[in-house]
C-alpha cells in the first residue's frame, strides 16, 4: 500500500511489522470510543516491543492535550527512563495534529507510521509537515495510509453514531415537550 505520500527509509522495518502494530493501535481507539471519545489510538514500538499505549481522553480530563500520542509518548518515555525515544516509532489511527508533531520532534521519535489523513489539523503532511520541517533540528520518518480505510470508518461511524443521537435526544425532547 504505496503511495505518494509514503517515505521509506534505507532499513525500513516490513510493512508486515506496520500493519501488525496499526492494528493493536486500532484496538486502543476502541478504549477510546468506549468512554465517548473521537476513536484514536497510538502506541510507541522500540525494538519490536510495545513501549507504551494510549488513547484519547481530552473530554473526560478536561484536558485539550490529552491525545492518543500524548498519552503513549508520556508512557514510554517513563518506561524506558528516558525523554528522549531515539529509536522509536509511534503508530497511531490518526495522522497527529500540530501538537503532537511538535512533541514527536521533541521526543526525537524516530518513525511516525499513521493510518488516516486529517484535511483538518493533519501535521505530517496534509496541512502542514512539521514533523519533516527542514528549519527543525530533528525530522522523523513518516509512513503513511497504514490501514487507513479502517482507521478513518473507525472514526466516521464514531461521528455518525454521535450525530444519531443527538438528532434522536432533540426527539425525545420535543416528544416531552408535547405532552
Ligand atoms: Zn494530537
Amino acid at each position: 500500500m504505496v503511495n505518494e505520500k509514503t517515505m521509506l527509509s534505507v532499513n525500513t522495518p516490513t510493512e508486515e511489522n506496520d500493519i501488525f502494530w496499526m492494528k493493536h493501535a486500532l484496538s486502543l481507539a476502541d478504549k477510546a470510543e468506549a468512554i465517548g471519545e473521537v476513536p484514536v489510538g497510538a502506541c510507541v514500538v522500540i525494538n519490536g516491543a510495545v513501549v507504551g499505549e494510549g488513547w484519547n481522553t481530552p473530554i473526560r480530563d478536561h484536558n485539550p492535550t490529552a491525545h492518543a500520542e500524548i498519552h503513549a509518548v508520556t508512557q514510554a518515555a517513563k518506561h524506558i527512563q528516558n525523554y528522549r525515544l531515539i529509536d522509536a516509532t509511534l503508530y497511531v489511527t490518526l495522522e497527529p495534529c500540530s501538537m503532537c508533531a511538535g512533541m514527536l520532534i521533541h521526543a526525537r521519535v524516530k518513525r511516525v507510521v499513521f493510518g488516516a489523513w486529517d484535511a483538518k489539523t493533519g501535521s505530517a503532511g496534509s496541512v502542514m509537515n512539521l514533523l519533516q520541517h527542514p528549519a527543525l533540528n530533528h525530522q522523523a520518518e513518516i509512513v503513511s495510509g497504514v490501514l487507513a480505510d479502517e482507521c478513518a470508518d473507525k472514526i466516521s461511524a464514531f461521528f455518525k453514531k454521535r450525530r444519531q443521537e443527538i438528532k434522536a435526544a432533540k426527539k425525545a425532547k420535543r416528544a416531552q415537550q408535547q405532552d
